[in-house]
């Protein structure tokens, strides 16, 4: 049962081969069984689990039941759950119990999923490595000595080493195609505004957006039928008429045009990344599409501006975490100031610290124009960049990470290699697009590569089928990670 698909659990459920109880139990003993080795799960609440299992399982006998009725799926822990810890992988949060479901939640618990634990993370969703977590670094499950990708990790660990057959995450500049890319799993970063930010603890608002990481992409069709949709209480959540996004399923790929960004296939793409992808590449040929060389020239900017706008906003996201009114308040203080002072200092890490000094420097009086105006006039170019190449075609492909999953420790101590991890990912983060990534094959050491998709704004169901014909006809996908099998 830990490696079926989404339909596969659905379908045992439906005809009463299995319960969501005993399904629930299944997965909870994976997680006890692994989680201590990968540290993929920051919080697991068996008996709250359990409970809802069994509210799933009245729900499909009584004929109510819809396609993840009883399953269970992952939350990152940036997501507030009510009865749970929500930590956002901090120890300033390590005390918060939300009063509150984020929109996110309340969507999986109307359907009757049941939440099997909260997944670890880079602390505020700010790392591509995991390793800044309050809870320590999450393993790769591909190779326990190397990272998982972050800063959804603990989500994309979960699904590869079969913890969970699914899981939310978030993408502010790549954290959940990133992470897919390196534990080989699918993941989506759906249009911004699709998937509401009502109770995601902020970390860059104009960027931040759920999505899902599974093992197929017709598995993340199933997860964004239940994410996606309006929301009031979020003031960018889009209002559009509900999607199936398997609608396009078994649409042949026959003449679709997909375009090759010239800079995705030269700035630091490493070789073993290159020959795994230009593979996937001609794998899509042979299903019919056409390849079109195109060019983003502004790819070179995304990074230094990412890291303008994305410390920008987290630093007057964060300021709200002062010790007053929830979180971590320092023991000992002496008066107003110095408690704010202590508490913060206490409560945030070193690339938390890192970001709101950037952030409120790129802010303050005398800089505003020179780096903040700067940047935002340099994001409108790197949208325009996009809009151009969707006249010559529908998808854009390339690598999703520039190099395979690095060792533990390799990067932590140079931010400026760290965020290079992001080069082909936050591009379509500043332009709002869509992007997705899928397992393609292995590079050195067997550790997975990813394809990136990037379509255009609302395409999800076609990029869905687009990834969802290549894994018809490969099997790269159903992979398992060799101490997994045993
Ligand atoms: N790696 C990027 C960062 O550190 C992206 C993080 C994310 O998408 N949440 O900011």
């Amino acid at each position: 049962m830990l490696n079926s698909s989404l339909k596969q659990l659905s379908t045992l459920l439906e005809l009463k081969k299995t319960s969501s109880v005993e399904l629930t139990k299944e997965f909870l003993r994976c997680v006890k069984k692994l989680n201590q080795k990968y540290n993929a799960f920051i919080s697991v609440n068996e008996e709250t689990s359990l409970r809802q299992a069994c509210d799933a399982d009245i729900k499909i006998a009584s004929g109510k039941a819809s396609p993840l009725t009883g399953i269970p799926i992952a939350h990152k822990d940036i997501f507030c759950t009510k009865d749970w810890l929500t930590t956002c992988g901090s120890k300033m949060l390590s005390n918060f119990i939300s009063p509150y479901d984020a929109h996110v939640i309340e969507c999986f618990n109307k359907v009757g999923a049941v939440n099997i634990g909260k997944t670890n993370m880079d602390e505020f969703a700010m790392g591509s490595s995991n390793e800044t977590s309050f809870y320590g670094p999450v393993k790769n499950p591909w190779d326990i000595t190397t990272v998982p990708g972050g800063s959804s990790g603990g989500s994309a660990c979960a699904v590869a080493a079969r913890m969970a057959p699914a899981a939310t995450g978030t993408d502010t500049g790549g954290s959940i195609r990133q992470p897919a890319s390196l534990c080989g799993v699918s993941g989506i970063k759906p249009t911004y505004g699709l998937v509401s930010r009502y109770g995601m603890i902020a970390f860059a608002s104009s960027l931040d957006q759920g999505g899902a990481m599974a093992k197929s992409a017709e598995d993340l069709a199933l997860m964004l039928n239940v994410m996606v949709g309006f929301d009031a209480r979020d003031s960018t959540s889009l209002q559009r008429d509900q999607e199936n996004y398997t609608r396009e399923f078994g649409k042949p790929l026959e003449g679709m045009r997909i375009g090759l960004p010239k800079e995705y296939f030269s700035e630091g793409v490493s070789n073993d990344v290159s020959r795994v992808v230009d593979a996937a590449i001609t794998e899509y040929k042979k299903l019919g599409a056409k390849m079109v060389e195109v060019s983003l020239p502004n790819t070179k900017l995304s990074i230094p501006v990412y890291y303008v706008l994305a410390p920008a906003e987290a630093s007057s996201n964060l300021s709200r975490f002062d010790g007053v009114r929830y979180g971590h308040r320092a023991e000992e203080y002496a008066d107003l100031e110095d408690m704010y002072q202590k508490s913060r200092a206490q409560g945030f890490g070193a690339e938390v610290k890192r970001r709101i000094l950037i952030g409120t420097y790129v802010l303050s009086h005398g800089y505003y124009d020179a780096y903040y105006i700067k940047a935002q006039k340099l994001r409108r170019l790197i949208a325009q960049d996009f809009t151009e190449v969707f006249q010559k075609c529908e998808m854009i492909m390339g690598p999703t990470s520039p190099t395979v999953a690095f060792a533990l420790g390799e990067k932590s101590g140079d931010p400026l290699q760290m965020y290079l991890s992001d080069t082909y990912t936050a591009g379509a983060s500043l332009a709002g697009l869509p992007g997705m990534s899928i397992p393609v094959g292995f590079g050195s050491n067997n550790r997975p590569v990813g394809l990136h998709i990037i379509g255009n704004y609302f395409s999800e169901a076609q990029m869905l089928n687009l990834a969802h014909q290549y894994q018809q006809v490969t099997d790269w996908h159903t992979q398992i990670p060799d101490e997994i099998k045993i």
